[in-house]
């Protein structure tokens, strides 16, 4: 079974990986690795001025795509 993250659960209140959740605790500078087989997100990341990016697999290559706390939100 597969785990899914707050943004592809197609359920109204469940999902195994709140990326908003994990996306406000972190520090600036620092990332979180999370695993979302559905949308391959690796990890959530946060620059030095507070910018979030998730960290996406895409053709087993790394690409950071930029976003913020209100995308993150289910
Ligand atoms: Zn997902």
């Amino acid at each position: 079974m597969s785990d899914y993250c707050s943004i592809c659960s197609p359920f109204d209140d469940g999902y195994d990986i709140d990326l908003a959740k994990v996306a406000l605790e972190l520090d600036n500078g620092h990332s979180s690795n999370v695993l979302c087989e559905v949308c391959n997100i690796k990890a959530v990341y946060k620059d030095e001025k507070g910018n979030i990016y998730l960290a996406k697999e895409v053709k087993n290559e790394i690409e950071l795509e930029s976003t913020t706390i209100e995308k993150l939100m289910p």
